[in-house]
């Protein structure tokens, strides 16, 4: 089994509105400088989703699509994956053979449906994708199965969370190519094998961890996507920029890339918030000037950080005296889902060294202190040496 780490990189961020009222609420409108307007209620706060969230929101999709690179060279970054990947596949082509399952694992938006849609146009095949919590049933999954033609693709994202009986029915059809299906019912019911063909699974995961080890270890290979270092983000902005008509200069581009979290979907998110400022407020250019303008009404600081992440940290550091404390407990303070915390926020506070995880909790190092401003007050002891640490 390859188990390969993507190119690490620096800073992800993002603005957008959960309310369901958002298309009609005059203060939703963005050309309406109200849109902008950073003294808002804490009510009208707790509405806002995150601008710096590599989750896909509502207004991404469509946007996703068009900026989405379509085959292996326009995909910026994350070069060993790229490379091995590549190698896999003209290894696979040159055997005539179907690709080896892989799992694409890393935080949201960094390409992972992006990569698996890529590796089915470089094997010219057609590739069908589906969710873990959208198939249900083993039927479903039996449906999806016995669809599928000779080489094809099948992306299932978020694998992590099939539940266990679709699994269970998912690792004879990757390790034999082939499906059991009980037919009829009661005491005449008859399982039956149907053979499959050749197929290539690409599951896709946040939590790596959360993968049962049967299903680790059906798969061929398993790349990690890190964050992206700033210079591949700038590029990943330049690309958007030019495929939606929207003029950037180079200083411009810099400031949103060291905002955007080290994410590309947060780049291309922020890309489209700056725009908007720009035309609103400017020519349309997104200039140095402009781009810092608009993400500071975006509340978005140096690093990328929102105004939660700043809750999080001031949670622990504040209300907890820098931690540990679990996670549920900083969920429950700041009113979030322990898994959002895991998914989105936390993942790029520990890259930043901002977050330490230890066995009893969450703990903010210094540079969070130092960040947010605060004085680094703890006197903690330092570990008892033992009598021949010394
Ligand atoms: P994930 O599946 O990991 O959540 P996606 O593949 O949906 O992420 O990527 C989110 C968006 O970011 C895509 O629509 C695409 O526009 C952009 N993107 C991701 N990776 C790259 C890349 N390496 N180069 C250019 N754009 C990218």
């Amino acid at each position: 089994m390859t188990h390969l780490v993507g190119a690490t990189g620096r800073s992800p961020l993002h603005f957008c509105r959960r309310d369901k009222h958002r298309h009609t609420h005059p203060s939703f409108d963005k050309y309406n400088p109200t849109y902008y307007n950073v003294s808002m209620s804490a009510k009208d706060k707790d509405n806002i989703e995150r601008v710096v969230s590599g989750k896909a929101e509502e207004e991404d999709l469509p946007i996703d699509y068009t900026l989405r690179p379509k085959r292996l060279p326009e995909f910026i970054g994350q070069d060993k994956v790229k490379d091995n990947l590549k190698i896999a596949i003209d290894a696979a082509q040159g055997r005539s053979e179907a690709l080896d399952h892989i799992l694409l694992y890393g935080p949201p938006g960094l390409g992972k449906t992006t990569l698996a849609n890529i590796i089915a146009a470089e094997m010219r095949v057609n590739i069908r994708t589906t969710s873990g919590p959208a198939v249900e049933r083993p039927g479903d999954i039996a449906a999806i199965l016995t669809g599928l033609k000779e080489g094809d693709v099948l992306f299932i994202d978020e694998i992590h969370r099939l539940n266990r009986i679709v699994e269970e029915k998912l690792y004879p059809a990757m390790e034999d190519y082939a499906i059991d299906i009980i037919v009829g019912k009661g005491p005449g019911a008859r399982n039956i094998r149907l053979n499959l063909p050749r197929f290539t699974l690409i599951g896709a995961t946040t939590r790596f961890a959360m993968l049962s080890a049967p299903m680790r270890d059906r798969f061929g290979s398993v790349y990690r996507l890190d964050f992206y270092d700033e210079n591949s983000i700038a590029a990943i902005i330049k690309r958007a920029a030019k495929i939606l008509k929207v003029k950037a200069d180079e200083g411009g581009i810099k400031e949103i890339a060291s905002r955007s979290r080290g994410t590309p979907r947060v780049a291309n998110r922020l890309l489209r918030r700056v725009r908007d400022y720009a035309q609103v407020k400017g020519d349309g250019t997104i200039t140095k000037k402009l781009a810092l303008e608009a993400l500071a009404r975006l509340e978005i600081d140096n690093l990328g950080l929102d105004e939660l992440d700043h809750r999080v940290l001031r949670t622990i550091i504040e209300k907890y005296n820098g931690g540990p404390v679990g996670l549920d407990t900083i969920a429950a303070s700041i009113s979030e889902e322990a898994d959002t915390i895991m998914d989105v926020y936390e993942p790029y506070l520990l890259q930043l060294g901002f977050l330490d995880r230890t066995p009893r909790g969450r703990v903010a190092t210094p540079h969070a202190y130092e960040h947010l401003g605060i004085p680094y007050n703890r006197k903690d002891k330092p570990p008892q040496l033992g009598m021949f640490d010394k």
